[in-house]
């Protein structure tokens, strides 16, 4: 057995960046997929937790070089769900036994905004208790704000970084959005008692191994619980992806440092829920698959109304536009089926790592 490998299944936290760089540039992936996914049953057993994604709506207030709803992206069709649908996604969810639901739309900082996302809250509380666990992606926000969504009901909160290079963080977004903010707004949600996820873009413009290698203990330093990371790919209505060929050679590329990304993760921390992403699959039909045997744990089947779906593009080619959530439920059923794993219906699956650090 690879050395590095031995060393990593020892314990969490146990190799340096060097060694980890190495791990990403092996070129063998089997023996490294292997031992992430034993060290994945170790911790989160045989199964997958499932997060019923809900896209609120497409407007924000941001303008990130490589994001297809991008404020400046005038060809993105706008929509805003009102408050009833979400709630009825959201009971769906909750009668399918999903376990868990995602909040998430662009990056919206206003009282309507915050109220809004507080009333969906408490009507989803009334209905679930705290047998629904939920979710936010929305972005950077007041810790004030913050208080008064988890206040309301939510349980975690997704805040990707999407690299730790505050170098590269510079190239990727105009001078005004602040990688000291969205850093300072992952230590508020930590302080504040949400289960914290962030993440990284694999495969980006510019960016190295090294770069990805910080990344990894960058998850470690800010003790986070969950991590949601995929390949880059391009759109062609942004700056960063204008250009840029989708060719057999690049996707491939890109969905293996996607995977490697995953399994070194999972055999750096150990403990926490790790998400095959959408990503992956836009990139090969079983990508989120491939994903799972790799070392992650959690699915975030989108169950907003299909109409929505195809103006919710970060990226392009995003799958499963056309397929309704009754659909998707089916499909992702014999999708995990197909590698031995099976879901933890309507159960959380709160990330081990949280639940050991609130015992403290
Ligand atoms: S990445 Fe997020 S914050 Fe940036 S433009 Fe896209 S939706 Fe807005």
């Amino acid at each position: 057995m690879n050395p590095l490998i031995r060393k990593a299944l020892n314990g969490p936290y146990q190799l340096s960046r060097g060694e980890i760089r190495e791990l990403l540039s092996l070129n063998d992936t089997e023996e490294l997929f292997h031992a992430a996914y034993e060290v994945k049953l170790r911790h989160t057993g045989k199964g997958v937790s499932l997060r019923g994604l809900i896209e609120l709506g497409n407007y924000c207030g941001k303008d990130c070089y490589y994001c297809g709803i991008r404020k400046s992206n005038y060809k993105v069709g706008r929509y805003r769900l009102s408050e009833d649908d979400v709630v009825r996604m959201a009971h769906w969810a909750y009668e399918q036994e999903y376990g868990s639901i995602v909040l998430q739309s662009g990056e919206l900082e206003s009282e309507e905004n915050t109220a809004f996302i507080e009333r969906i809250l408490r009507r989803i509380h009334t209905f679930a208790g705290e047998n629904l666990g939920v979710t936010l992606c929305l972005g950077e926000q007041s810790e004030e704000v913050y208080r008064r969504w988890l206040e309301a009901g939510a349980h975690r909160y997704l805040l990707r970084i999407e690299t730790s290079s505050s170098e590269l963080y510079t190239k990727l977004h105009p001078a005004n959005h602040s990688f000291v903010r969205r850093k300072e707004c992952l230590h508020t949600l930590k302080r504040i008692g949400y289960q914290t996820g962030s993440g990284v873009m694999c495969g980006l413009p510019g960016q190295t191994l090294d770069d990805l290698a910080n990344d990894i203990l960058f998850f470690h330093e800010m003790d986070l619980d969950m991590i949601g990371m995929g390949p880059y790919l391009p759109h062609r209505d942004t700056p960063l992806g204008k250009g840029i060929e989708l060719t057999p050679e690049y996707k491939e590329s890109q969905l293996k440092l996607g995977l490697k990304m995953i399994a070194v993760t999972r055999l750096y921390l150990h403990d926490v829920n790790i998400a095959s992403t959408t990503a992956l699959q836009a990139l090969d039909d079983r990508g989120r698959e491939q994903g799972l045997l790799a070392g992650a744990n959690v699915i975030m089947p989108n169950i907003t109304d299909t109409e929505y779906r195809r103006n919710y593009q970060l990226y392009e080619n995003k799958p499963c536009l056309d397929e309704n959530s009754a659909q998707c439920r089916n499909c992702l059923r014999w999708r995990v089926l197909s590698v031995g794993e099976e879901i933890n219906w309507g159960k959380r699956g709160d990330p081990p790592h949280f639940r050991k650090g609130f015992s403290k």
